[in-house]
């Protein structure tokens, strides 16, 4: 490669008055990152920013902004609109720890499946079934507390109810900071996906029901909420590409809020992993992903976490969160 060619030229020499040790580990690490977000739909970074962790470390991070939009596939289905509606027309739904098809018969066995009469998602004379349509209804039903209006609807948010410049930045440790206890992925998420998408915490499955509503995901775990956009409650084979191949290991889909590496589920159980779903092979710490229908990405997160935010330009300092 020509150095004229090569992206991060600039960069590089803008680092070079920085005490040269410190200046080489860190760009060869924010190059790294560069890298393998250079399929997401990046609006600016990586750069570094100085940071304030949820244990109160300061450090620094990296911070990108990205619209969580995948470059590779078009997201969804979701919702089946009919009782005749196969797998193709319609995502998924997790079922005690399965990652199961929320096609059209899939809802009109709900009542069966959780044991509940109140449950009827298809019209038993049209064989219809009841999906939110608009923005207004996305967000009534995609909220706890969901009036008794939208029982038994299916719930879709679409993406283009999203702003057209709806973003979300991310800004994580460049390098892991320990704490004392694991944080909870429904406190912090779980982290973000090369392809710039939300790895969410687990799905608040129980109120979704509890509302008799089901929300599916789509073939690739995700589906859309009004603040982060597209996002996964799953970690699918979407999310490998054979540029990420690695002898011996799953391959590397994504960062936790720690910073560590997020890989793929290893498809076989794994004695050597903490209740996290870490664990060090001698080069270093690494997560990998819960099963598709388990509903966690990661259990909790290990190390100190930066933040996730609406708004792009923001200091960081997760040690400020409620
Ligand atoms: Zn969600
Ligand atoms: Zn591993």
């Amino acid at each position: 490669m020509s150095i004229s060619h090569h992206p991060f030229t600039a960069a590089v020499l803008a680092c070079a008055f920085v005490t040269p040790a410190f200046a080489d580990s860190t760009d060869d690490r924010l190059h790294e990152i560069s890298h393998q977000f250079e399929n997401a739909n990046v609006i600016s970074g990586p750069e570094l920013v100085d940071c304030t962790l949820s244990g109160g470390a300061e450090t620094t991070c990296f911070t990108i902004t990205v619209k969580a939009e995948p470059q590779d596939y078009e997201p969804g289905p979701w919702c089946p609109t009919s009782v005749s509606d196969g797998p193709e027309l319609a995502g998924k739904w997790f079922v005690e720890g399965a990652f199961v098809d929320a096609d059209g018969a899939f809802m009109s066995s709900l009542a069966d499946v959780y044991d509940d009469p109140k449950w009827q998602m298809v019209d038993p004379e049209t064989g219809e079934i009841k999906v939110t349509d608009t923005i207004e209804q996305c967000a009534a039903a995609a909220r706890p507390n969901v009036g008794p209006e939208y029982e038994n609807f299916c719930v879709v948010c679409e993406p283009s109810y999203m702003d057209e410049d709806a973003t979300v930045t991310y800004t994580i440790p460049l390098e892991p900071i320990a704490q004392d206890n694991p944080t909870p992925t429904s406190q912090t998420g779980s982290g973000v996906a090369f392809n710039g998408v939300r790895l969410d915490g687990p799905a608040p499955v129980d109120a979704i029901l509890g509302a008799y509503t089901v929300a599916p995901f789509d073939d690739c775990g995700g589906h859309v909420n009004l603040h982060v956009g597209y996002h996964y409650h799953a970690a699918t084979d979407c999310l490998e590409t054979t540029a990420q191949v690695d002898e011996g290991d799953a391959p590397i889909i994504g960062l936790a809020m720690d910073g560590y590496d997020i890989r793929a589920n290893l498809g076989v159980a794994e004695t050597t992993l903490d209740e996290c779903n870490g664990h060090d092979q001698g080069d270093g710490y690494h997560y990998h992903a819960g099963e598709e229908g388990a509903n966690l990405i990661l259990g909790c997160i290990t190390a100190q976490t930066g933040c996730v935010a609406e708004e792009p330009g923001q200091t960081c300092n997760a040690s400020a969160r409620p």
